[in-house]
């Protein structure tokens, strides 16, 4: 656009666009006005063309699109390291459904602030978020300037926020109000899985989803156990039990996908089902290894999400893309599953479009919004350096990230939050901790 200015210049030794031909710009540079990316370029060149505008220069830096953590539940970290070495469903009936009965949307919304912090600070940009309170989840994220796809979660009995569940839809209703046309903040609908929610559950938030053009996002196939519930009572699995009741098309946003067959993956795929992949989470719980080797092959959109810090037990995406990478060599005895490319692909414009976002997010292209991070190389540990797009995936850690912008606008300068007060957050969680041990006590 000929004459536009730009508000801010971002230069570095590696531009990663990760646009269609997964181009990488060395001594690169991007530059935005307001919440957009004006061009990507030479670093020299866009620094000479745009005078006016606000400058972060890293000679070591490596700017990347911001990751997109495809699904978690940002408030668990209030649980982090409470219950752990456990089987799915025993670690869920007896140690998180218990505590999560007694939460408050104080605890909710100060855990999530926890998070928020935590994203930013590893590299994410965006995310997807089910879970309870969540007008408070949405209200902190508000807060943090953090781009979100937020949902309260429903299932068949009472809710420690809502209480019956005729209000859970009042409430998903009201919050579709209050983020309508928001900038930042998607609500989605969110049915917890098929074996907490009715088949009559499951088909009104399937109308309610196509009713509002959201996402249907949803525990699927999430371990044997899981299936076998299924089976008993539905006499089918979980992914076919959806198809039953015409749930299954491209709204759906389906969590963790562990235990799926040859034909559920191509029937996923004509669908056009997406699939948020947990493999931390995954591994944590013993569930298995989805496998999304050969989802990605039959077509399916793979993102990456590391699933709340309960089950992690941490939601930087760094440290999940490098479980990823390496779990599906050994799962497959083959060193060239996931490979970098594959995966850093899944953890940025495979997460976008999982969340309905590919033509606005996930890439460093002209023309999207600007969500970005800057990465410091000049470490020993990235160092030296061949190939930027390996060390992203087998050698960062979240720590690594310098700055991070979101919707144009810088969320965290030099390792520093602009937005969020990271050492208040810290204390509160300190005071949170101590009303959780007394909710287990009691
Ligand atoms: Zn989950």
């Amino acid at each position: 656009m000929p004459g536009q200015k730009a508000d801010l210049i971002l230069t570095g030794k590696y531009l990663v666009t990760m646009n269609g031909s997964r181009e990488i710009i060395e001594k690169g540079g991007i530059a935005v006005a307001g919440d957009r990316i004006l061009e990507t370029g030479s670093g020299k060149e866009l620094l000479a063309k745009y005078p006016e505008a606000e400058t972060l220069r890293e000679e070591h830096g490596l700017i990347m699109p911001g990751l997109v953590n495809t699904h978690t539940h940002a408030a668990m970290s209030c649980f982090r390291g409470l219950a752990d070495d456990l089987p799915l469903m025993q670690w869920l009936q007896e140690y998180i459904f218990p505590v999560e009965a007694k939460l408050t949307s104080e605890i909710v919304y100060h855990s999530t602030l926890l998070s928020l912090c935590e994203m930013i600070k590893s590299g994410t940009t965006s995310f997807c978020d089910m879970y309870l309170f969540a007008a408070d989840v949405a209200r902190a994220t508000d807060l943090s300037g953090m781009r979100a796809w937020i949902g309260e979660v429903l299932y068949d009995f009472p809710s420690p926020n809502y209480g019956e569940l005729e209000n859970g839809f009042v409430y998903t209703e009201n919050l579709f109000r209050q983020y309508s046309g928001n900038e930042l903040i998607t609500v989605t609908v969110d049915p917890h899985a098929v074996y907490t929610c009715s088949p009559d559950l499951l088909k009104k938030l399937g109308d309610m989803a196509a009713d509002k053009n959201a996402l249907f996002v949803i525990h699927l196939s999430e371990n044997q156990d899981e299936v076998n519930t299924c089976n008993e009572r539905y006499g089918c699995s979980p992914v076919t039990h959806l198809e039953n009741l015409c749930l299954l098309n491209e709204r759906v946003v389906a969590d963790h996908c562990v235990i799926v067959t040859e034909d559920e993956i191509r029937l996923m795929a004509d669908r056009g089902v997406k699939v948020a992949h947990c493999m931390e989470s995954n591994m944590k719980l013993a569930s298995g290894t989805a496998p999304v080797v050969r989802m990605i092959d039959a077509g399916i959109t793979v993102g990456i999400g590391t699933d709340g810090s309960a089950s992690n037990n941490d939601v930087d995406m760094f440290g999940e893309m490098n479980s990823v990478a390496k779990v599906h060599k050994i799962a497959g005895m083959d060193p060239t599953a996931m490979d970098a490319g594959t995966t850093l692909h899944a953890a940025t414009f495979g997460g976008a479009k999982v969340l309905g976002a590919g033509d606005k997010i996930g890439s460093l292209e002209p023309g999207k919004k600007a969500d970005l991070i800057v990465l410091d190389l000049n470490q020993p540990h990235l160092t030296p350096i061949y190939n930027p797009v390996s060390h992203l995936v087998y050698a960062t850690r979240g720590s690594d990230v310098l700055h991070s912008v979101i919707n144009g606008r810088i969320v965290m300068r030099n390792r520093r939050l602009t937005t969020l007060n990271e050492s208040a957050v810290l204390a509160q969680m300190e005071r949170i901790a101590q009303d959780v041990m007394k909710m287990r006590a009691e």
